[in-house]
């Protein structure tokens, strides 16, 4: 503590963990520092409205929820372009890239990650993006303005979206899954089917089993990709979704437990007491499951903010919920519920699929538990379905787990 006796806290990232977690350090103390600090050059904005902005629902001053303006007033020091580049833990002290010592008695590290780049020769031309930030959004926006055909890579909710977003301002779309289908991991080859067919019907073609082997470049900018199957798609954007490698390396030379993301307890401490960390990047001890595992989403984010900022201020509050994905599926939804084989994959299902009503319902169970679901379609029984994951409940029978796909 700094000799005034006023506490002091420092959050690396401020995305909707780390900004979420300032500003509930400062209502709770309003005597503490906090020193929230971003690499990049914006106050908070909303990821999940990125995709609605790219398909020009959304105008651009909407996709932001903060102003350095607001920071100001509620006594938070705001550092945007500031890069945080190395801890000391022993001395808890965050060091900027740029000289500045930031001295902290709770350290939160909400860093996120950043996406893979899409791992073939040519791929670094301007017109070969990715889909993560503000900026990103703008980039492809521009670019699909001077486009007619435009190819996503990936099988993540990413590389849905680009597909999704290009489809929907007019362009010809080739959609790249490298595995079998569309989040492999989570749904099988009837799920799989199913949005094929829905995509289908939106005028995306979606090209199972192959790779981008290359893309060739005329000129400083892409022209298409040569897939590993020898075919060449030809192209004026090319945009990814291969998942995030997650900014852990701050914390590589501190001693901090990391697996692929920051080990967390339940109540988001690492194995440093005064470090912290919450989002994307908290590999955290989840009370409903009994496991660690990592949660993409919005509202775990937020969630994590809140708890991570009461045990910073001495606290002992253990995150306890049920992390849900939303996401349009061009004209229908998907929704995924706790946990799924992406972070268990030993968990068991059971699965119902009626391809004519465009309806499927797929439930997970580890050690006989409901942990997880994903639905498409309808979201009907989708309460029911959290409560009794939150409540643990046991499903020992195939008859009794059938029974829960009625919804
Ligand atoms: C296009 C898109 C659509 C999405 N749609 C949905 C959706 O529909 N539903 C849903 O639930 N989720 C969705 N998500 C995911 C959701 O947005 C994320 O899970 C959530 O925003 C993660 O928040 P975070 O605070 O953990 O990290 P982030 O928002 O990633 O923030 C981390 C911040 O830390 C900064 N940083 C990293 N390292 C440093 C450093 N060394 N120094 C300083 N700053 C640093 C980063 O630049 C970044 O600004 C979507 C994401 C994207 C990109």
């Amino acid at each position: 503590m700094a000799d005034s006796g006023v506490r002091r806290f420092v959050i690396i990232g401020n995305g909707a963990a780390g900004t979420t977690c300032a500003e509930v350090l400062r209502k709770q103390d309003p005597a503490c520092r906090v020193t929230l600090l971003t690499d990049e050059a914006y106050p908070l904005y909303n990821r999940v409205a990125l995709p609605r902005m790219l398909k020009l629902e959304v105008p651009e001053s909407k996709v932001f929820l903060r102003t350095p303006d607001a920071f100001e007033q509620a006594g938070i020091e705001f550092l945007p372009e500031t890069r945080v580049a190395a801890i000391d833990a022993a001395g808890r002290i965050a060091h900027t890239a740029s000289g500045r010592e930031l001295p902290y008695d709770a350290l939160l590290v909400a860093t996120g990650g950043r996406p893979h780049p899409l791992p073939a020769p040519g791929a670094d031309a301007p017109n070969c993006l990715n889909f993560q930030t503000f900026d990103d959004t703008l980039a492809l926006s521009r670019r699909i303005d001077g486009a007619r055909r435009a190819v996503a890579v990936g099988g993540s909710f990413i590389s849905y979206e680009l597909a999704e977003g290009f489809r929907a301002r007019g362009l010809e779309v080739v959609w790249m899954i490298r595995g079998p289908r569309w989040l492999r991991r989570i749904l099988d080859d009837e799920g799989g089917a199913l949005v094929d067919r829905i995509a289908a019907a939106h005028g995306v073609e979606v090209l199972h089993g192959q790779e981008v082997a290359r893309v060739p470049v005329r000129d400083g900018v892409a022209t298409g990709v040569v897939t590993t199957g020898g075919e060449t798609l030809d192209c004026q954007l090319v945009g990814s979704g291969l998942g995030l490698r997650l900014n852990t390396d701050l914390l590589e030379a501190t001693g901090v437990r990391l697996a692929t993301g920051v080990v967390t307890d339940d109540c988001l401490r690492t194995s440093d007491p005064a470090i912290f960390a919450a989002g994307d990047i908290a590999e955290y001890a989840d009370q409903v499951t009994g496991s660690h595992h990592l949660m993409g989403t919005w509202d775990n984010a937020l969630a994590h903010g809140r708890v991570a900022a009461m045990n910073m201020l001495g606290g002992n509050v253990p995150y306890v919920d049920v992390p849900t994905y939303q996401s349009g599926l061009f004209d229908t939804i998907i929704s995924v519920l706790g946990v799924t084989p992406e972070t268990a994959p030993d968990a068991e299902s059971v699965v119902r699929c009626d391809p004519e009503a465009r309806s499927y319902r797929k439930l997970f169970f580890v050690q006989n538990r409901l942990v997880g679901a994903v639905m498409i379609g309808s979201i009907k029984g989708k309460r029911k379905l959290m409560d009794l994951i939150r409540q643990r409940a046991e499903f020992a029978g195939q008859t009794e787990r059938r029974a829960l796909l009625q919804g």
